[in-house]
């Protein structure tokens, strides 16, 4: 598969919002990542730069777009794949981009910043609400989400970035994270999973 655009929603959880003590965004707060963060979580081993302070995991239901989005789109129409991503986050370097006012692409789009699992055909919203998504360091979960805690659900998120960017065929959507951030160290394997079914997995090595 090749992928056109990734874009990212941050705080679209509350609970996550507020372990980081960010607000409640009242409006989708997208930005994305160049193509070349893009990794794929097929057990392999991931290298993470060692010297630039906390690296957060941050796991998330990745959408994919399989046709072009029009004013009056259905999410079960356009979406037409799925797949369990990793947004990774130099926490620290955020940190300080934010206080300067700079752009987060640093903190964020970073080589392998991208971990996405293989896609799997989308089973529909409903389905998707039924199923909780996890993520798991040495066999123990330490994320875990559903859909109904988003604040902004898919069609809302799809809907926003589809008037302000536009949204075809090839773009990925990573559409936020539960609670449960933390960071990341050398070593570590983790594991994704969709309901009990393990989509994908990597082992950090720092240096
Ligand atoms: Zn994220």
């Amino acid at each position: 598969m090749r992928f056109s655009n990734v874009f990212c929603i941050g705080r679209n959880y509350a609970n996550h919002a507020a372990e980081l003590g960010n607000e409640l965004p009242s409006m989708p707060m997208v930005f994305s990542k160049p193509t070349h963060s893009l990794v794929r979580a097929d057990g392999k081993v991931i290298t993470y730069p060692a010297n630039m302070g906390d690296i957060h995991h941050e796991l998330e239901i990745v959408l994919y777009i399989g046709k072009h989005v029009s004013e009056k789109f259905q999410v079960d129409d356009v979406v037409t794949k799925m797949a369990l991503g990793v947004d990774l986050t130099l926490r620290d370097v955020q940190t300080d981009l934010k206080k300067k006012g700079h752009p987060w692409l640093l903190a964020k789009g970073f080589k392998n910043a991208a971990v996405v699992t293989d896609f799997w055909d989308f089973p529909g919203t409903a389905a998707c609400a039924d199923e909780i998504f996890s993520l798991e360091r040495g066999g123990k979960v330490i994320q875990k989400g559903n859909i109904q805690s988003m604040i902004f659900n898919f069609h809302e998120v799809i809907d926003y970035i589809q008037k302000n960017f536009g949204l075809n065929e090839g773009d990925i959507i990573y559409t936020g994270t539960p609670e449960g951030v933390g960071p990341i160290a050398d070593g570590e394997k983790y594991e994704l999973k969709w309901g009990e079914k393990v989509k994908g997995s990597f082992v950090v090595k720092q240096r």
